[in-house]
């Protein structure tokens, strides 16, 4: 079988360093914001290219840390795709607010303008776009109507760290941007983690007090907050992953170009905007009778996933409370299936899975 991500495949070239990464936490034994915290943050806000970055305990825990810090609760209304990870309207949820889902666009699968628009009331209080499968949502546009209803945004960019929208970074386009460190996200950790980026002074000092019990000072509580830190032995991971991402960012367009080239002719195959560089965390196409699809190709030794199955809106917990019909949420989450995909994936192996997908 061949692997869906191949996570060893980075490892082995980088094992010594990882390795002597962590010995150093190990020796130093400050498990709990360590040296090596700081020194991701310095080294994650720079490759972004914004004032503070700030690690925290996982991508969920960013989104939920962003919406605490611009105090969003119940009766307030924060807008989400339809179509994205559960997390995304889970932490609207956790927090009493009402999340308004509004539908995607069929070419990049990120949050349709018009729907954005329609959804805002009086009582929205952020828009919280998700940049799905690597490629950033259109936020020219989304701040543009953002700043008209002065709402703040929040990009949901778990999938899209190391993209690019109009030559600027992934997480670096909005008030406030929130990523994800699970390890099979484009930068993963060996367990979790996550960060919070943000331009604006105030909103970052907050964010941190949240994520360590809301403490302004040691054992003085000024907010009700939560347990988000980042372990540092993450963050020490972290550092050897972050030297060699801008390289692997690279790996993965060629790898793409690749699929693209030899599958477009017979299947829809991902739509990356002229202004948008992808961090292809999912290499996605449409297929019309998905079941068959996957069942074949399993037979053919190569696995597939479905990100994802489902609108949010249509999830179990959420019934009878949201009367949403997002037309093409449903269509796209009927059809999506993801193909292996990682940046170390050998020529070799891709034709291997070329030549099964085009067998279909
Ligand atoms: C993975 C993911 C999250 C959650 O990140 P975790 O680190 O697993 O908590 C949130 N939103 C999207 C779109 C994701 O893909």
């Amino acid at each position: 079988m061949i692997p869906f991500i191949d996570l060893k495949a980075q490892y082995r070239p980088i094992e010594d360093k990882i390795k002597s990464r962590i010995n150093a936490v190990l020796e130093h034994g400050q498990f709990v914001m360590g040296p090596e915290v700081k020194e991701l943050e310095k080294n994650l806000a720079e490759y972004v290219g914004v004032k503070h970055a700030i690690g925290c305990s996982s991508g969920t825990d960013a989104l939920l840390l962003a919406l605490m810090a611009l105090n969003i609760g119940p009766g307030d209304e924060v807008i989400v795709p339809d179509f994205s990870f559960f997390a995304t309207s889970e932490v609207v949820s956790l927090l009493g607010a009402t999340p308004v889902f509004v539908d995607v666009d069929p070419k990049t699968y990120n949050m349709d303008i018009e729907s954005m628009k329609a959804a805002i009331t009086k009582d929205t209080k952020a828009i919280m776009p998700v940049s799905l499968y690597g490629q950033c949502a259109d936020f020219d546009e989304i701040n543009e109507i953002a700043v008209a209803n002065a709402l703040p945004v929040i990009e949901d960019g778990a999938q899209s760290f190391g993209g690019e929208y109009k030559g600027k970074k992934s997480c670096g386009l909005s008030t406030i941007g929130c990523t994800s460190f699970f390890p099979s996200k484009p930068l993963g950790a060996y367990g979790d983690g996550g960060a919070i980026f943000t331009n604006d002074d105030e909103l970052a000092s907050k964010m941190r007090e949240l994520l360590n019990h809301g403490q302004s000072g040691r054992y003085v509580h000024t907010r009700i907050g939560i347990n988000g830190r980042i372990d540092t032995m993450q963050a020490a991971i972290l550092l050897e992953k972050l030297a060699i991402f801008p390289k692997e960012i690279e790996l993965r367009q060629v790898v793409a170009k690749r699929y693209n080239d030899a599958l477009s002719k017979k299947f829809k195959t991902p739509s990356v905007e002229e202004h948008n560089l992808s961090a292809w965390a999912q290499y996605t196409i449409e297929v019309e009778d998905r079941t068959n699809f996957q069942d074949e190709m399993k037979k053919l030794n190569v696995p597939t996933a479905v990100h994802y199955p489902g609108s949010l809106s249509s999830q179990p917990v959420y019934h009878g409370m949201y009367d949403v019909e997002n037309e093409v949420t449903n269509s796209v989450a009927s059809k999506v299936v993801s193909l292996p995909f990682y940046p170390y994936m050998d020529e070799e192996t891709q034709n291997k899975v070329i030549e099964a997908v085009l067998s279909l």
